[in-house]
């Protein structure tokens, strides 16, 4: 961690506690600043909040007094899941407190160079398999995100020779005034969290904060098949390393049916790559392009593209089964995610969807629907689902309430050679606390078959 006296005796509000508060408060105390924690939950359950008063950090706990502000903060920390529109944060921004995420504080105590990913879809598969890579290649990579542990966590006892691969969302984007990864790499961007951001400009714009900062002596991997991607790349003045898989692009990484090519020339054969998928082929490139780089040597790149086969709820193959192919895909939480997934696969397809209901189309699928042959259909959506498929033509249609009885239904109107995919387009909190318990209700069940 570099030595910084910036946050010595400064006045720092953090706001929610969870995982990235409790780091972030602490990391602040250690510091030297004068932390003050304020969170929703009442102090009697809240154990986060009993630990740090225990080390000396002041905790406001089961509300959120609306004045909290006149004492004085010079600098609000928040959870990023907490809106712009929450009282104290609103209040912050008028009074030109800054407000920051952990990621912030991550940039600027780290001495470890800084790999940002970011996207609507695919960035805990590219930070893992990135990660997997440099690791291999012997680059004392550190993840960080989602999988693994918070950001200012890790970069506390990271060093030089430390390389910090790191997802990062938009909320946590939009807290960020000077951070500037060595490498940003922007995967895709799609319609979502507009609630949170307003507009899908606003979702852009959250995003760019990966790029925002950056100059010529750092990296930008960005997706060039996306125009609304490559026309914020174009106001990046990182070095850009676009990415496409639509043709050989001589500026970046790309890739026809065979081939990876590095700056036009052949570089990787794809019949290595063990990641199903189109859209996993996306994620294969911004990492080998980052690696490339990080001057990982293409041996190891190799090793890892050839046995990595995912992450656990992300298109994971769960097993076969009487010529069946088994894959548990409850990450897809929306249609886009589901949309990849049918894409991955060219053999007929017996569907899991539905799940909460949040007013959402499944219009997006229609294009891929046509391998789809059955569908198994649960949780709130599960009649939408049902219409949804129909119109499509799908012909066998079964309703199921519990995992265990919806795996059965889908193995008995699968043959041979079929793909059953849970991949439900929606989220899980009507049924399950969490999409990694759905897709372990899933995985549980295909076990038993
Ligand atoms: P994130 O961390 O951005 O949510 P994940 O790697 O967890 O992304 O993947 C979530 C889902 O998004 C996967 O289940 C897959 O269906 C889909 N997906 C993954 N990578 C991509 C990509 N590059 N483009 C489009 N969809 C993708």
């Amino acid at each position: 961690m570099k030595s910084l006296t910036m946050m010595e005796h400064k006045k720092v509000l953090v706001l929610g506690l969870a995982k990235s508060g409790v780091a972030a408060a602490e990391l602040l105390h250690k510091m030297g600043a004068f932390v003050t924690v304020n969170d929703a939950k009442p102090f009697e359950e809240n154990q986060d909040a009993q630990r740090l008063l225990k080390q000396g950090i002041t905790v406001i706990c089961g509300r959120h007094p609306e004045d909290l502000l006149d004492e004085g903060f010079e600098l609000v920390v928040k959870n990023p899941g907490i809106p712009y529109t929450n009282i104290l944060v609103a209040d912050a921004v008028k009074r030109g407190i800054p407000v920051w995420t952990e990621v912030e504080l991550a940039y600027l105590i780290s001495k470890a160079p800084i790999i940002g990913i970011t996207g609507s879809n695919g960035k805990t598969t590219t930070t893992t398999l990135l990660y997997h890579i440099l690791n291999q290649g012997g680059l004392n990579p550190l993840i960080a995100g989602n999988i693994g542990t918070v950001a200012c966590s890790v970069t506390e006892d990271a060093t030089e020779d430390n390389v910090i691969v790191t997802e990062l969302s938009s909320f946590q984007l939009m807290g960020t005034e000077q951070f500037k990864p060595k490498i940003a790499i922007w995967t895709n961007l799609y319609e979502a969290h507009i609630d949170y951001h307003g507009s899908m400009k606003g979702y852009g714009d959250a995003k760019f904060g990966v790029t925002r900062n950056q100059d010529a002596t750092d990296y930008l991997i960005y997706n060039a098949d996306q125009k609304i991607v490559a026309e914020y790349a174009s106001k990046s003045n990182a070095h850009k390393i676009p990415f496409t898989t639509n043709g050989i692009n001589y500026l970046g990484i790309s890739a026809d049916d065979d081939m990876i090519y590095w700056l036009g020339k052949p570089f990787i054969e794809r019949s290595i790559i063990a990641l199903p998928g189109q859209h996993n082929l996306e994620n294969v490139l911004v990492a080998v392009a980052a690696a490339i780089i990080m001057e990982c040597p293409k041996i190891k790149m190799e090793h890892v593209l050839s046995s990595f086969t995912g992450v656990k709820h992300r298109t994971q193959f769960v097993r076969e089964w009487q010529g069946r192919k088994i894959f548990n895909d409850s990450k897809a939480t929306n249609a886009l995610a589901t949309r990849s997934a049918l894409a991955a696969f060219n053999q007929p397809i017996v569907l899991l969807a539905g799940g909460l209901d949040r007013g959402h189309s499944f219009e997006e699928l229609r294009p891929h629907m046509s391998n789809v042959h059955a569908v198994v259909v649960t949780g709130e959506t599960a009649g939408r689902f049902a219409e949804f498929a129909k119109s499509c033509g799908v012909e066998k249609i079964a309703h199921a309430d519990q995992m265990e009885s919806g795996v059965e239904q889908a193995a008995n109107l699968s043959n041979e050679g079929d793909v059953i995919l849970l991949s439900p387009a929606c989220a899980s909190w009507d049924q399950y606390p969490t999409f990694e318990i759905r897709g372990d209700k899933f995985i549980e069940a295909a076990m038993k078959l």
